[in-house]
């Protein structure tokens, strides 16, 4: 079965796959590199993971590029505020953006091409561009014509959207007017603000706009027409629009041939966004005692077509799920694969996998999930899978490429490899005996002062679990 996604420019789900008839060839605007990435940003970066994943667990093979936008306004501002070279600056929160992918099971992309990587590639595009008569030079920046562009404003429905085209204005702000289609920068001449951030250009010294970048690193890396492009849905308009433009109007070739979008994670009702200073990041929730996986999970709880609520009862539901995930891996003895290349036999848990491959159903296959394994654990407590070797292991497969599929890390319960000091034990065992006697005030007690040490209990049928107790 192939998979089926909501393809913004048609309006339509249509099937993906790829036009060599071979590989999935597909690009995510990547982060900006110039503070922690937050959760919001996280979520389109692990659905577009979980993309990936769904194909891959289908046997569909891919090409995942994904850039790095190491020079733009604010990365220039923010690096010149510290006094640090734009290099140093924009090094430093890469590495710390693939920490964060690596704590949330991201998949390494193929490649991860920057925008400083490429300027020959965007200056050569540009040049195309003016030679072509789509582009024209003004006070020694270079602005696309957008009126030379028929297509523009298919994507994002322009027409509709009462948005204003204006061959009379100019736009030079990376951080743009959402409102208004204004002739785009493509080469912005020196500013004495950029400070050493200049290259030689035909033009004279400058650097390139934001949407170039993607254009000139898609054609390079991926062609000039490819199977999929993916962000935000805050980058239809003007982003995705503007690189459409740039390389249909020199190629006449159909750019992307679909695309994903994900709506946004909402706090109270606003995007979650470093403006409106209402993030949270994978070290804020850490130092709360979260991990990067139970994140992970609350962005997996809701449809990529529909903003999701950031909430801690939905960081504490996760928790809660994830144990029970564990539990279940405990009971059939499931241990995470340590192969390479994911899991493709989902045996008793195909309906995860029909869920995901149904526009990327998160929640829908969350809750087939969760059924299958109540049922199969039903089974077992029966006895069902006595002298049944090989139906366990297709068990314990189907649970991996269920995991895969999903990016989930699930260890069997009782296998955390935290290390649970000896006096906490011992005080939880205590409590343990307590109620195994019926004291429950002093099992109330020490259930308190586990607490109060940072550990919590959960009982089982014969014994206790300690697990870090959520700040
Ligand atoms: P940036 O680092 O700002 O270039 O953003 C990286 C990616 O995160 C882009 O695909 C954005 O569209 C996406 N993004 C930004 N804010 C949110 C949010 N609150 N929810 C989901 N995705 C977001
Ligand atoms: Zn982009």
């Amino acid at each position: 079965m192939p998979l089926n996604l909501h393809d913004t420019l048609s309006r339509e789900t249509r099937e993906v796959f790829p036009m060599d008839g071979e590989t999935v060839r597909f690009y995510c605007c990547g982060p900006t590199v110039y503070g922690p990435a937050h959760i919001g940003n996280f979520r389109t970066f692990v659905m577009q993971d979980v993309f990936r994943r769904v194909l891959e667990t289908s046997g569909q093979k891919t090409f995942h590029a994904r850039n790095l936008t190491d020079v733009d306004d604010k990365t220039i501002r923010q690096s010149q505020e510290e006094g640090v070279l734009l290099e140093e600056f924009t090094t430093r929160w890469t590495e710390r953006f693939h920490d964060d992918c690596r704590a949330l099971n991201l998949l390494d992309p193929h490649v991860e091409p920057s925008a400083v990587g490429h300027i020959p590639e965007q200056i050569a595009l540009i040049e195309r561009l003016v030679q072509g008569g789509k582009a024209y030079q003004a006070e020694g920046s270079v602005y696309f014509k957008v009126d030379a562009f028929e297509a523009y404003g298919r994507l994002s429905r322009l027409a509709d959207r009462e948005i204003t085209t204006s061959a009379t204005t100019r736009e030079n702000s990376d951080e743009y007017d959402r409102e208004s289609a204004a002739d785009f920068a493509l080469w912005k001449s020196r500013r004495p603000e950029d400070g050493d951030n200049y290259w030689d250009s035909p033009w004279g010294e400058g650097r390139p706009g934001w949407h170039i970048e993607c254009s000139a690193i898609c054609m390079k890396h991926l062609g000039e027409s490819f199977d999929l492009h993916s962000g935000g849905v805050d980058l239809v308009f003007p982003h995705h629009e503007n690189e459409i433009a740039q390389v249909e109007a020199v190629t006449c070739k159909t750019f992307a041939r679909h695309w994903f979008h994900i709506a946004h994670l909402m706090v109270e009702g606003l995007k979650m966004s470093k403006s409106l200073g209402n993030l949270h990041t994978l070290e804020d929730l850490a130092e709360k005692g979260y991990k990067a996986q139970e994140a992970r999970y609350v962005l997996l709880s809701g449809s990529y077509r529909q903003p999701l609520n950031f909430t801690f009862d939905s960081m504490n539901a996760a928790r809660k799920a994830l144990s029970k995930l564990g539990d279940f891996a405990a009971k059939f003895d499931f241990h995470p694969s340590s192969q390479d290349g994911l899991e493709t036999e989902f045996g008793p848990f195909y309906p995860v996998q029909e869920a995901l491959l149904s526009d990327l159903n998160t929640p829908e296959a969350l809750g087939r999930c969760f059924r299958l394994v109540r049922e199969l654990s039903e089974g077992l407590e029966r006895g069902e899978y006595e002298g049944r070797d090989e139906a366990l292991e297709e068990v314990r497969r189907g649970f991996q490429a269920t995991c895969d599929a999903l990016g989930l890390v699930v260890a069997p319960a009782g296998d955390d490899n935290e290390e649970v000091p000896a006096e906490i034990r011992e005080l939880a065992q205590r409590r343990w005996d307590a109620k195994q006697e019926k004291d429950w005030e002093s099992a109330d007690r020490l259930r308190d002062e586990l607490l109060a040490q940072g550990w919590e209990v959960k009982d089982g049928k014969d014994g206790f679990e300690l697990a870090r107790a959520i700040a």
